[in-house]
């Protein structure tokens, strides 16, 4: 694409064997934007940009799938980049929305899933990472729950955790901590300490649910990324839920925390309790 510059960034953390690179393609502040402004009222066009989005990203052929799921309109949009081994990273952001143009619930997340998926895919990945853009969440995680249904049957791998991002960029992230997996969480945190980026603990479970319960309820570990706090709740699920409500420095942060964070799970992996569900 003419004029998108992405910068390397790279970060020293230490390991189980001295210290190991943390490395992911910096997308730059423009592309992150532009990705944001695509927001549309219009569930066909939302989903027909997101696709482009992914696309433009280079996730392509048949690295870019639909997964038809009943008795919804729309699909979950699957962008897989292929690791060296098949364990993989599941990342999802509903792409549907309820009231105003549904830009921080959940454009903001979505439309992040494609610049997510470019700055890990210059390097081969150990683990696979799989980006799902999910239907109908606001219908009761209508697509996550169908997702999670087919990984507790077989016939989708299970991911060794669920990244979960919802209504990003009201402000600085928040980790929804009693609704995530205590290693996962501890991981995010202290990455976002090393980026000197604020990562506050604010629970979500008294005023909705989100996709990351679907994986919670099958057993794989999950953790929600968001921005709501008690000052913007009243945004979210209201007409005010517009693209001028993004505070644009803090979704920027949000990104960063979030390429960083994946790239660490590559190759840091996280001790999950051991799944029993
Ligand atoms: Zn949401």
């Amino acid at each position: 694409m003419p004029g998108r510059i992405i910068a390397c960034f790279l970060l020293l953390m230490a390991g189980a064997n001295g210290q190991t690179q943390l490395h992911y393609e910096r997308v730059v502040e423009g592309k992150i934007r532009e990705r944001f402004e695509m927001v549309h009222p219009e569930m066909e066009e939302r989903y027909r940009r997101l696709k482009a989005m992914f696309e433009n990203a280079g996730c392509t052929g048949d690295r870019l799938s639909e997964q038809p799921v009943r008795r919804e309109k729309y699909p979950n949009l699957v962008c897989v980049l292929p690791g060296e081994t098949e364990e993989e990273y599941l990342v999802g952001a509903h792409f549907d929305y309820f009231r105003g143009e549904g830009a921080l619930d959940n454009w903001s997340g979505a439309s992040l899933l494609p610049s997510l998926y470019e700055s890990l895919a210059k390097t081969q990945r150990k683990h696979t990472f799989r980006f799902v853009a999910f239907t109908a969440e606001e219908k009761g995680l209508v697509g996550s729950r169908f997702y999670a249904e087919r990984v507790k049957k077989g016939t989708l791998p299970r991911p060794k955790a669920m990244i979960n991002l919802d209504c990003l960029g009201l402000g600085q992230p928040n980790l929804w901590f009693s609704g995530g997996d205590l290693a996962l969480n501890n991981r995010i945190h202290s990455l976002a300490v090393k980026l000197q980026i604020k990562l506050s603990l604010v629970d979500i479970g008294r005023v909705g649910t989100t996709d990351s319960e679907s994986f919670r309820k099958i057993g794989v570990p999950a953790a929600t990324v968001h921005s709501v706090t008690q000052e913007t709740l009243n945004i979210i699920n209201s007409d005010n839920d517009t693209r001028e409500k993004l505070k644009f420095g803090d979704y920027y942060d949000t990104y960063r925390l979030l390429a960083l964070t994946l790239a660490s799970l590559d190759v840091l992996p996280v001790t999950f309790p051991a799944a029993g569900k």
